[in-house]
């Protein structure tokens, strides 16, 4: 079987712990390979060989960063295909889907290729008398990125592509589940021109995040993953004295109003509740449908969900793949098994896909979800569509601001002014009106409030390069030697 390797000073590395994790083939359910997963010190090992190439790679100019960049956008550009099909094959997702994740991913390529604009500091000239004062900003050191399955390829990038440009090297430690892609992109950016050491890949699990954590030379953490990790890799990277940004899990809510067009409406809650099978953190899980919406809303969506075609990333006419694993398949399963009082509209587990082979569960939907079930509090993360019923756009407001999570939220309506109140009053950090999954740009950041993220700045884009450099302030005096003086007093301006 075969070994997915470490990336180690600009080559893949076999790992010596013998610990081997398997990465499964999720439309077959068939084991198709396995990482061995780091230990301690080939975690260190990957933070020594990153550090030795931080002072070369700190010095080499901003253009030649951002050429590095522009270099490797071509490149994955090039490879497109083969990259989309190793995400589908790994994580079992459409190979359309997968070529959308590396469109947005592609985004952020380029917006790291343009960063020498948003790296500039500022000057004041003559702040006192003869004295000039300007802001740089520099990057950390070593820096680490701790990865989730569901966005193989564009959520490393999201990390790496400014941590890079800014001057840092950085250590990558994927999902176990689906990790080759970021051995491709590795030697991608190998060819790119990055220097040896400035990017490695640890294989693993617990034990290798547990080393970053606490290595001395790791100078801050990039998390995406689960809430209660993202909580305790924020706390833990904290305490160590890093500086740390982890976003957690989701619960997002489509909020609905009685003006919406129904059909819209419908399409959206079907796209971004099963695309991707419902693993995406900007999923919509919730739709909260307010008053007399509610009734042809489900019913609409039930039909089309009748439509949706689940099946293999090898079959071409598939819109929805398998889950992850069996484990988590049995979960989101779980979930429809337990729905109690709530109306199971279409449940999943009827449709013949789901008696295997692969990790396949039909889409599935359940109405009149009260708000203490599981299925409204959990973040399922499966293609488990929950309706609750709401009287008023107040109630609805107030589910979403008394969530746990608040990584996103859609509105629909033809109403400006209600759109303009929601986004005003809505505690969520990404917000859509008529847009069912609001991914920010790569030139605004990602990121959501409460147990959606942990640390103060957001992803990528301009909080990205803020939070992978640090800002240093001179203040400078040429002095005609003719006026030079002692004074022990505090320094004043005017
Ligand atoms: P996960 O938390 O299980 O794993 C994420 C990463 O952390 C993996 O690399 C894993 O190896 C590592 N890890 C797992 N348990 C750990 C532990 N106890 N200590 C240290 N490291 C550990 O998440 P997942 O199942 O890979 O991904 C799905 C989750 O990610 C969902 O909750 C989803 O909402 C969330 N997610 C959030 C965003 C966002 O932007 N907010 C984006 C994508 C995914």
């Amino acid at each position: 079987m075969r070994e997915i390797k470490h990336w180690l000073n600009g080559a893949a590395v076999a790992g010596t712990s013998g610990r081997q994790l398997p990465v499964w083939d999720p439309a077959t359910g068939e084991q198709q390979a396995y990482v061995v997963a780091a230990t301690a010190a080939e975690t260190a090992q990957a933070v020594t060989v990153a550090k030795a190439a931080f002072p070369a790679w700190r010095a080499a100019s901003l253009s030649r960063r951002s050429e590095v960049m522009f270099r490797f956008r071509e490149l994955v550009d090039a490879n497109r295909k083969e990259i989309a099909s190793l995400v589908s094959q790994e994580h079992g997702k459409t190979v359309a889907d997968a070529g959308g994740e590396l469109a947005r991913g592609l985004e952020n390529i380029e917006f790291a290729a343009g960063a020498p604009h948003l790296l500039k500091g500022g000057y004041s000239e003559q702040a006192s008398t003869g004295v000039d004062v300007y802001s740089i900003r520099q990057p950390l050191g070593v820096v680490a990125g701790i990865t989730p399955f569901n966005f193989p390829a564009m959520v490393p990038m999201w990390m790496f592509c400014n941590a890079l440009v800014c001057g840092n090297t950085f250590v990558l430690k994927p999902s176990e589940k689906d990790p080759s892609v970021a051995l491709l992109l590795a030697d991608l950016l190998r060819q790119a021109g990055l220097p040896d050491g400035a990017f490695n890949v640890v294989q693993g699990d617990r034990e290798a995040v547990e080393t970053l954590i606490a290595h001395p030379d790791v100078q801050a953490l990039s998390f995406v993953g689960s809430t209660p990790v993202a909580k305790a890799i924020y706390e833990q990277g904290s305490r160590a004295g890093k500086r740390v940004q982890a976003l957690g899990g989701a619960k997002n809510h489509m909020v609905v109003l009685p003006d919406a067009d129904v059909d819209a409406a419908a399409d959206a809650a079907v796209s971004a509740g099963y695309g991707s099978a419902g693993e995406r953190c900007m999923a919509v899980s919730v739709v909260v449908a307010v008053g007399a919406v509610g009734d042809p809303l489900v019913a609409a969506i039930k039909e089309r969900i009748g439509r949706i075609a689940v099946g293999p990333a090898s079959d071409p006419a598939a819109e929805m793949g398998p889950l992850i694993s069996r484990e988590h398949r049995d979960k989101v399963a779980g979930y429809l098994a337990g729905a109690g009082p709530a109306e199971v509209v279409v449940d999943g587990r009827q449709a013949p896909i789901s008696d295997g082979p692969g990790f396949f569960l039909g889409a599935s939907l359940v109405d009149k979800v009260p708000t203490d079930s599981p299925l409204y509090t959990d973040e399922i993360f499966g293609p488990v569509l929950s309706v609750v019923r709401a009287d008023t756009y107040e109630e609805a407001l107030e589910l979403v601001n008394t969530n746990e999570y608040g990584n996103g939220t859609a509105i629909f309506t033809r109403d400006g002014g209600a759109a303009r109140r929601f986004q005003y009053d809505v505690n969520c950090g990404m917000v859509g009106v008529n847009v069912p999954v609001p991914v920010p740009v790569a030139y605004y950041s990602f990121g959501g409030w409460k147990s959606s993220l942990f640390g103060d700045l957001h992803m990528y884009g301009p909080e990205g390069l803020q939070f992978y450099t640090r800002s240093k302030v001179v203040t400078s005096r040429w002095p005609d030697p003719a006026t030079s003086t002692v004074d022990l007093g505090f320094p004043e301006v005017r």
